[in-house]
């Protein structure tokens, strides 16, 4: 928590245990309860260092807090949700974390790490209904297009991934058709950008063959090429997202979007 607040971040993250996907009710349950018990205490030493109080030795060195001086650079803390695919556990932890106070974010982790993607949205079903309406909605590590469309169907409001520069790294692109993988040897003449809807600096100033030159000549390049694509694309998806949601029109919107993203090319 210290560290977090030395470094100025707006939201600091409670700590937490991950299980992976198929971890047993008795794992998941300690992996929990854990997380409960890092969370009073990370909140506990927050609302200190909140408070300016001097914090103890670390290191040798005394580290001396300050309040914030104006309420926009003042950090929140927000509360992880752990609980594995066992849904009764994660509805158990939400009751003890909406217990443990009033927070102005909450973060679902410990999905998408393994389990079967119909475990993770029904997970995120079953506890939408019982989250705060007011309070924005984390998933965290969640990151695939498609996964994306199908949170926001289910209420969730912020996500973080590696995906996007991962997979760029690995030479597959999301594009409107679908993914890429820009090394097949299809792309070899092609003049056309990556996605011609985007408007990135890579589908604005390169061809799909270039990009392709770039990878199998093991340029690096390419591997930030794809990846600049790959986050601009998640950004415009998400304005659609934000789009579709204010028009009250998100479901035929993602119904619109799967259709032409999981029908199109996959080359
Ligand atoms: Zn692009």
């Amino acid at each position: 928590m210290e560290i977090q607040w030395a470094l100025g971040a707006d939201v600091a993250m409670a700590f937490d245990h991950v299980v992976p996907g198929g971890a047993d009710l008795a794992t998941a349950r300690d992996a929990m309860e854990r997380t409960l018990q890092w969370l009073e205490r990370g909140a506990r030493r927050h609302r200190e260092l909140s408070d300016g109080r001097t914090v103890g030795q670390s290191d040798g060195e005394r580290l001396t807090v300050r309040p914030s001086d104006s309420p926009t650079v003042r950090q929140t803390m927000w509360p992880i949700l752990q609980g594995g695919a066992h849904s009764e556990l994660r509805i158990e932890g939400l009751r003890r974390i909406l217990d443990q106070g009033e927070w102005t974010g909450l973060a679902v982790g410990g999905l998408s790490v393994g389990e079967p993607k119909a475990v993770m949205y029904e997970m995120l079903e079953r506890l939408a209904p019982r989250l705060p309406p007011a309070v924005p909605r984390y998933l965290m590590g969640v990151g695939f297009p498609e996964d994306l469309v199908a949170a926001v169907a289910r209420g969730v409001d912020l996500f973080d991934c590696v995906a996007p520069t991962r997979n760029g790294r690995n030479g597959a692109a999301y594009t409107a058709d679908g993914p890429v993988n820009i090394r097949n040897a299809a792309h070899r003449d092609d003049a056309r950008p990556l996605d011609p809807t985007c408007d990135c600096e890579t589908c604005t100033t390169f061809s799909r063959g270039y990009l392709r030159h770039l990878f199998v000549a093991e340029e690096l390049l390419g591997l930030r090429l794809l990846s600049l694509h790959n986050v601009r694309y998640l950004m415009r998806l998400t304005a659609e997202m934000r789009a579709a949601v204010r028009a009250g029109d998100y479901e035929r919107w993602a119904a619109d979007w799967r259709r032409r993203y999981t029908q199109g090319e996959t080359t």
